[in-house]
């Protein structure tokens, strides 16, 4: 067998060593081969299985034609495929009624109502989110109770490998409660994929899928070096990147509030979200976003009949303030998701 036929080899060569990882965990808790550990996955050991799971559920193989995958997994919800922004049965600007949710949250907390909602009403019995790790780097995490929820509110802006958690919790076959996902969009493609998978037949106990919008990411060790160039040592309260023309990053933490120039930020981007196409999480049940100029609201966009449900429950129950999303709203976050559509088919010209 040459070495390149196995999925292992095929991973490592296409996407890890080639530096497209996103490290977004899709590989990871599948098999003892893959490893990750502070931000980045390894893969030590080699492998020869020629069908395995880890590179089929890998969003940043290049394959070609990815818009016909993209297409089919569309379908498979139940809905045609609408780029540059997915298939919006609804969009609004909304935000949590409770007011000690929306302090803890990232802008208007809605996906922390949307997950702890679902928990309590049984329609997912565990959520998988990402969480601050011990080393600052965030981790994935995996919630029973609606009191959790909270803990994980916030945007960590670096990698974090959430999809293994998923793998984990997919993994125990003494358990079949139904599970939700909230993951960036390149997780929810991954999740997508798995779903899809005909060797992964637990991958449809996922119910609930919760995407968050994403322009880039960042390498977790280049987030720890760049607070460590700036003399943050001890944790960090929040992060924030206010829209343009602000050009800042922002990093609130026990010693005040920072403002790093984004330009300084990029440096640490993931080189893979070059070639990453989706801002708005197109194939989940429901996305969210920040609504530009509105501090404190979320874009909502419900895609399915799952997310619609949810958001119905949500607005019945006096959880969510949901207001119509503002027509000149949608039409910039049309044209920034076309412009990262754009910017990907552009990487992936060039290599
Ligand atoms: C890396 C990153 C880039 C983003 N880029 C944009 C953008 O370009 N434009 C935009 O409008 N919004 C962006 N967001 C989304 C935005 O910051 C909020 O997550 C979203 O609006 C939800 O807000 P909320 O108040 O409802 O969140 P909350 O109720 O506070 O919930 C936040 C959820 O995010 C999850 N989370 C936090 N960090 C991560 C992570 N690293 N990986 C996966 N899940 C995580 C937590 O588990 C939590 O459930 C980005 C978020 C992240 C993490
Ligand atoms: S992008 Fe995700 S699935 Fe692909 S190698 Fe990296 S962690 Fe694994
Ligand atoms: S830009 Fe794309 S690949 Fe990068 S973290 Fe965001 S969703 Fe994932």
């Amino acid at each position: 067998m040459s070495e390149l036929s196995s999925c292992l080899a095929r991973l490592k060569a296409e996407v890890i060593e080639a530096g497209w990882c996103v490290a977004c965990g899709g590989c990871l808790g599948l098999c003892p081969h893959l490893i990750f550990y502070d931000g980045r996955v390894a893969a030590p050991d080699p492998c020869d299985l020629t069908r395995g799971r880890c590179y089929d559920l890998c969003p940043q193989v290049p394959r070609p034609p990815a818009e016909d995958l993209r297409r089919r997994l569309h379908q498979d919800l139940g809905n045609a495929y609408q780029p540059p922004l997915g298939p919006v049965q609804e969009a609004w600007q909304a935000r949590a009624q409770d007011p000690r949710v929306r302090e803890a949250a990232q802008y208007g907390g809605v996906v922390s109502t949307l997950v702890a909602l679902a928990l309590e009403t049984g329609l997912v019995g565990e959520a998988v989110l990402t969480r601050r790790g011990e080393r600052g780097a965030p981790e994935g995490c995996r919630v029973r109770e609606p009191g959790e929820v909270l803990a994980c509110a916030g945007s960590l802006y670096a990698a974090a490998g959430t999809l293994s958690w998923l793998h984990q919790a997919l993994a125990q076959p003494e358990e079949n409660h139904p599970l939700a996902l909230v993951g960036l969009p390149c997780q929810v493609t991954s999740a997508r994929l798995a779903q899809d998978h005909p060797d992964y037949p637990q991958a449809r106990r996922l119910r609930l899928v919760i995407g968050l919008f994403c322009t880039w990411n960042l390498d977790a060790r280049g987030l720890r070096a760049l607070l460590a160039h700036h003399g943050v040592v001890g944790p960090v309260r929040k992060y924030d990147i206010p829209p343009p023309p602000a050009e800042v990053f922002l990093v609130d933490h026990a010693g005040g509030r920072l403002e790093i120039p984004l330009a300084e930020v990029r440096r640490h981007t993931l080189a893979g979200c070059s070639r990453c196409p989706d801002m708005t999480a197109e194939l989940a049940d429901v996305s969210v976003g920040a609504v530009e100029g509105r501090p404190g609201w979320n874009t909502l966009l419900v895609r399915t009949a799952a997310g619609a449900e949810l958001v119905a429950q949500a607005r019945r129950q006096g959880r969510l303030t949901l207001e119509p999303a503002e027509p000149a709203a949608l039409e910039h976050l049309t044209q920034a998701a076309q412009a990262k559509h754009q910017r990907a088919a552009q990487a992936g010209k060039e290599g």
